[in-house]
C-alpha cells in the first residue's frame, strides 16, 4: 500500500510499504480522508515527541471504513491508559501514558478498536476527520468555568482552531469576537457569524489559539476582571510566557490550560458536524493526494484551511 513516510525533518516520501497487520485489539481501517493540522506541520518540519522512530507514519485526523464490519469510523488519535491518576480522575485527555494513533496519511491504518468512533450517517469522510480537531475546541469551551462565557467571548488567533472555536461559540448563541492580524482570516470568521478585530480587549473569557508566548500575554491583557483565559495553543516545548501579575492577582483572573479531548467530546464534535452546527467545508481545501502533502504542509499565512488528503490516487 502507499503511505506518506517521514524520514527526517522535511523529508517526506510517498512509498509502497507492507500493509499493516492488525494486532490484538486492533482493526484495519481503509482510509477515506485525512485532514492536515498544525501538529502535522510541526512533525514534518522538526519532528515531534510522539512520533515513532523514523521512518515514521503520521496523520492523526483520519476517517475511513473498518475492513471487518464495513462501518464508517473516525479513527481517534489516542487511547488513554485508563490506569493513571489523570484517567482515574476522569481526565483522559491528560493521560500520563496514552497510546497515540498516527498514520492517517496512508491507504490503510491498523487502529485500536478503542480509538474508533462511529460516523453519523450523511457526514462526509473529510468532515468526519475534522471531528478530531473540533473535539479539542469542544474541550476548550468546556474548560471555561460554567457561567464564564456570559455571553461574550474573545478568540485570539484565526487559524483552523480559532475558527472552530468561534464557530462552536456562535452555534451556542454567544457573542464572539475573533482577532487576527490577517484580513482573510477575519473575513472567514465574519462569514461564520463572529465579529472581528485586529486586537482583543475586554472579554469575559478569552480563548488563546495561537500558541506563542506573546499571544498568551495578549490573551491575559484582553480579559476583564474576574474573567477566564483558556490557553488552547501550545507553545514550543522550551518556551516560557511572562504574564502580568497585576490582573492575575487583583482581578482574580482564572487561567486554564486546554489540551486534547476526551472520547465523549469526539462524539459531541461528530454530532455537531453531522447536524451542520459547524460548517467543516469552510475550512476544507483540496482534495489533494499524498504526493501533494509536502507543498501543503509548507504553506504559510493565507486563509485558515485544512487540506483534505485522499490517500487513493496520485
Ligand atoms: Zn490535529
Ligand atoms: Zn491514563
Amino acid at each position: 500500500m502507499r503511505a506518506a513516510m517521514l524520514h527526517g525533518p522535511e523529508d517526506l516520501r510517498v512509498e509502497d510499504v507492507p500493509e499493516p497487520v492488525a494486532g490484538a485489539g486492533e482493526v484495519l481501517v481503509r482510509v477515506e480522508a485525512a485532514t492536515t493540522c498544525g501538529t502535522d506541520v510541526k512533525m514534518w518540519r522538526r519532528g515531534h515527541p510522539i512520533l515513532p522512530p523514523y521512518p515514521a507514519r503520521f496523520g492523526h485526523e483520519t476517517a475511513g471504513v473498518r475492513l471487518d464490519t464495513g462501518e464508517r469510523v473516525l479513527v481517534g488519535d489516542s487511547v488513554a491508559c485508563g490506569a493513571c491518576r489523570a484517567c482515574a480522575a476522569g481526565r483522559p485527555q491528560i493521560c500520563r501514558d496514552p497510546r497515540w494513533v498516527l498514520g492517517g496519511f496512508a491507504e490503510l491504518i491498523a487502529a485500536p478498536e478503542a480509538a474508533l468512533h462511529a460516523v453519523p450517517a450523511g457526514l462526509d469522510p473529510a468532515g468526519a476527520a475534522m471531528a478530531e480537531p473540533l473535539a479539542a475546541a469542544v474541550h476548550a469551551i468546556a474548560r471555561a468555568p460554567a457561567g464564564a462565557i456570559a455571553p461574550d467571548a474573545g478568540v485570539l488567533g484565526g487559524g483552523p482552531m480559532g475558527q472552530m472555536l468561534a464557530a462552536l461559540l456562535v452555534a451556542e448563541g454567544r457573542t464572539v469576537t475573533l482577532a487576527d492580524r490577517h484580513a482573510e482570516r477575519r473575513a472567514q470568521a465574519a462569514a461564520l457569524g463572529a465579529m472581528t478585530a485586529e486586537r482583543l480587549a475586554d472579554h469575559d473569557v478569552v480563548f488563546e489559539a495561537v500558541g506563542r508566548p506573546d499571544a498568551w500575554r495578549a490573551a491575559v491583557e484582553a480579559c476583564t476582571p474576574g474573567g477566564c483565559v483558556v490557553f488552547v495553543g501550545g507553545c514550543k516545548a522550551d518556551e516560557d510566557a511572562a504574564l502580568p501579575t497585576r490582573p492575575l492577582h487583583y482581578d482574580e483572573l482564572d487561567l486554564r490550560g486546554a489540551f486534547h479531548h476526551s472520547p465523549a467530546e469526539v462524539d459531541r464534535a461528530l454530532t455537531a458536524l453531522a447536524a451542520g452546527a459547524v460548517d467543516w467545508r469552510a475550512l476544507a481545501a483540496g482534495p489533494i493526494g499524498l504526493s501533494d502533502l509536502p507543498a501543503a504542509l509548507a504553506e504559510r499565512g493565507g486563509p485558515a484551511r485544512k487540506w483534505v488528503v485522499l490517500t487513493e490516487g496520485p
